[in-house]
């Protein structure tokens, strides 16, 4: 099996790409071209007979063969994504419409990593896959919510006009190694900002955005990739913060929504999935990175 990774040296693709590569059939080729993503994600594989590392962005049309398309490209945190909000949502809508185009070419399987972006700010809890959302167009968040948005309306518009197989996964917030250290998300931040890990050096606070009330649910990367992977495969389209540590209310962003959690009885029936790694085991394994990837040893 040929596979195509988009985005397959950031967080996530670099650990779906770990997984792929275990599997001796597969030959898999990461399309990137390191806006959030780095080669250091992948260097264990450069050179691998088995794999491929192409420098390209995916607004520009791509011409290889493959069987099956995990398409990953976009920044996925809010200030990455807001830094260059019209290369966001030119990354989501053309870099798919390429995407598509090429999986039409090929007769290949695409999936789409969308996002719980895509229900905005929820008014129904959990989130069905059936729920259409609450989403501000004209905000801040909109390049990446909507971008997100005509991205599944272009998968799903493939997929009833060509005939695509498609499959489209709505993330929600996943954690773990190898995320980018500064790239202001709560579980990142927090393990940066602890006592613990460079706060030492920094002397932060740890920063709640108000109103602080905000609720999200965790997925360890392990899981995510296992439940990605099943999706392609599919038929169907400790306690943390230091008692002494400092916490400081600050301003939050518009649009930052209050609560959020999936409801996961499709993917359980359909996919047999559900996370394994509870968020206390999940969180000392990133934790563990950061460590070694800012030199800071570890205190008892
Ligand atoms: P990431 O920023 O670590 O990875 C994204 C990768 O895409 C990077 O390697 C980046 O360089 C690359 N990229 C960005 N724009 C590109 C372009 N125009 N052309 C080619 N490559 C490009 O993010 P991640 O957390 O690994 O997220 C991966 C996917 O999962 C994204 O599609 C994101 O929207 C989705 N997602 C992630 C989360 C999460 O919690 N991490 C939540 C919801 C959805
Ligand atoms: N957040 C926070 N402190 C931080 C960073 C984020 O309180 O230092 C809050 C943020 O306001 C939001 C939640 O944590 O309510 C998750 O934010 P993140 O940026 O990680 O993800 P997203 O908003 O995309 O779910």
């Amino acid at each position: 099996m040929r596979i195509l990774v988009t985005g397959g040296a950031g967080f996530i693709g670099s650990h779906l790409v770990d997984k792929l590569m275990e599997n001796e059939k597969n030959e898999v080729i990461v399309a990137d071209n390191y806006f959030t993503g780095s080669k250091d994600n992948l260097k264990k594989w450069i050179g691998h007979p088995r794999f491929e590392l192409i420098r390209h962005d995916v607004t520009e049309p791509l011409l290889i063969e493959v069987d099956q398309i995990y398409h990953l490209a976009c920044p996925a945190s809010p200030i990455f994504y807001k830094y260059n909000p019209v290369k966001t949502i030119k990354t989501n809508v053309i870099g798919t419409l390429n995407m598509l185009g090429l999986a039409k070419r090929v007769g290949a399987r695409i999936l789409l990593t969308s996002t719980s972006e895509v229900y905005g700010d929820p008014l129904i809890h959990p989130q069905p896959e059936t729920y259409w959302g609450n989403v501000n167009p004209i905000g801040v968040r909109s390049c990446y919510d909507e971008g997100k948005r005509v991205a599944e309306t272009l998968m799903f518009d493939y997929h009833r006009q060509h005939g695509i197989q498609i499959r489209i996964a709505r993330i929600f917030n996943t954690y773990g190694p190898r995320m980018n250290i500064d790239d202001g998300r709560v579980v990142s931040n927090f393990i940066a900002q602890l006592k613990l890990l460079f706060a030492l050096y920094r002397g932060e606070p740890l920063t709640v955005q108000k109103p602080g009330t905000q609720t999200r649910s965790f997925c360890y990367v392990s899981d995510m990739v296992d439940g990605l992977i099943r999706l392609m495969e599919g038929e169907n389209t400790g306690p943390l913060i230091n008692p002494e540590i400092e916490i400081k209310m600050v301003e939050n962003t518009p649009d930052d929504p209050r609560q959020r959690k999936p409801d996961i009885s499709k993917a359980k029936e359909l996919l047999g999935w559900e996370p394994k790694v509870k968020l206390r085991d999940g969180l000392p394994l990133m934790e563990e990175d950061f460590r070694s990837r800012l030199g800071v040893p570890k205190r008892n």
